[in-house]
């Protein structure tokens, strides 16, 4: 087997379910399982998903997955639906599409069969949903049809200035509610830094998954565990006299003599090719060492310096000890990135189940 496997910790999942709930208060957590689970697998993670009252994905794709998996919950569809025909599987399905225009109010209005439905509220991020001063209309439209509630979404509850998402807020808050309608605001970093936007149901997803949303706070700090753990080995290694160049386009030319490992880890499994030489570190035992050169379909290149490893050494590539969000930074993006874009062929350990 070839080794680049990512570990999936049930434990550490369960830990940070606990934390969720606790920072939501009275507000119930749904579990926010998009792009498989923010690409750590549904299907692993599922003796943890299953205690939870109600998933949150992008379509109706996703959640007749979460169906087939045996998942019985109610299914949050966050974009709701992309034609009328799909609201009768809502309808048997259980699933529950966010209604973000006219368009998909109008199929909502026409269906025979109606499913629970959310009326999106666009509070200021301007990428889904009714402009406040269009609600109430919407609301009106609903009249006497299971309309759950008010849904809006953040676009900055993660910045160290709050103001962008507290307008968010004081938008969302002002809008008069049907009586027994529920709201919904939260992702992680507003279930965090925004308390009083927790509402009736928060929705984190990167916090879930022991990720912190917050460029200057850990996972750590908001005592969250990582779920995910990326790991690959050395598959060779060679020594080069300085100026020795290696990998594709020699992309790296050795600045003094050492050893260099090649290691199972590539674009073909998800991880990013656009990296600067040198940028990103990989941990193998108690120290980190460079990614340099080009990242390839297969296989990346790390430098060792004066270490001569032997093959099959362990490398951590990001997880535990060497927090994704910090490999995240390193490389130039965001740690939903990185374990989302983990491709099928990166096998899956699942350990603490
Ligand atoms: C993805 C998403 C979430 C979860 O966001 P996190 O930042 O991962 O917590 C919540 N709500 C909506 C509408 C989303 O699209």
């Amino acid at each position: 087997m070839r080794p680049l496997w990512k570990s999936v910790d049930l434990a550490a999942l369960r830990h940070n379910v606990r934390v969720l709930a606790t920072q939501a208060g009275a507000a119930q957590v749904v579990a926010v399982v998009k792009a498989d689970a923010y690409g750590h697998g549904v299907a692993a993670l599922l003796p943890v998903l299953r205690e939870m009252p109600c998933f949150a994905v992008a379509c109706m794709e996703e959640a007749l997955a979460l169906r087939a998996l045996g998942l019985t919950q109610p299914v949050l569809l966050l974009e709701g639906v992309f034609a009328a025909d799909e609201l009768d599987v809502c309808a048997a399905e259980g699933f529950e599409p966010w209604l973000h225009d006219g368009r998909q109010l109008a199929w909502y209005r026409h269906a025979v069969a109606k499913p629970a439905c959310w009326l999106k509220v666009d509070s200021g991020m301007h990428r889904l949903g009714f402009a406040p001063s269009e609600v109430p209309q919407a609301v009106a439209a609903l009249q006497g049809l299971p309309c759950r509630g008010l849904a809006t979404h953040f676009a900055c509850a993660d910045e160290a200035d709050l103001s962008h998402a507290e307008a968010q807020w004081c938008a969302f808050d002002a809008l008069p509610l049907p009586p027994g309608w529920l709201r919904t605001a939260a992702n992680s970093a507003a279930l965090f830094a925004l308390p009083q936007a927790r509402a009736d149901w928060v929705r984190p997803g990167l916090a879930l998954y022991g990720m912190s949303p917050f460029a200057d706070r850990t996972a750590a700090d908001l005592g969250l565990r990582p779920v995910l753990g990326l790991h690959s080995a050395v598959l060779a290694t060679h020594f080069l006299a300085r100026g020795e160049g290696a990998g594709y386009g020699c992309g790296f030319v050795a600045a003094e003599d050492g050893y260099l490992a090649t290691i199972a880890l590539g674009y073909g499994d998800g991880f990013p090719r656009a990296i600067a030489s040198g940028a990103v570190r990989v941990r193998i035992g108690a120290a980190t060492f460079p990614l340099v050169g080009r990242v390839a379909m297969d296989m990346a290149l790390v430098w060792l310096g004066r270490e001569a490893l032997p093959v099959g050494s362990p490398v951590l590539v990001f997880g535990d000890v060497h927090p994704v969000e910090v490999v995240a930074a390193q490389a130039g993006t965001i740690p939903y990135t990185l374990t989302t874009m983990l491709s099928p062929r990166v096998h899956t350990v699942v350990k603490n189940g």
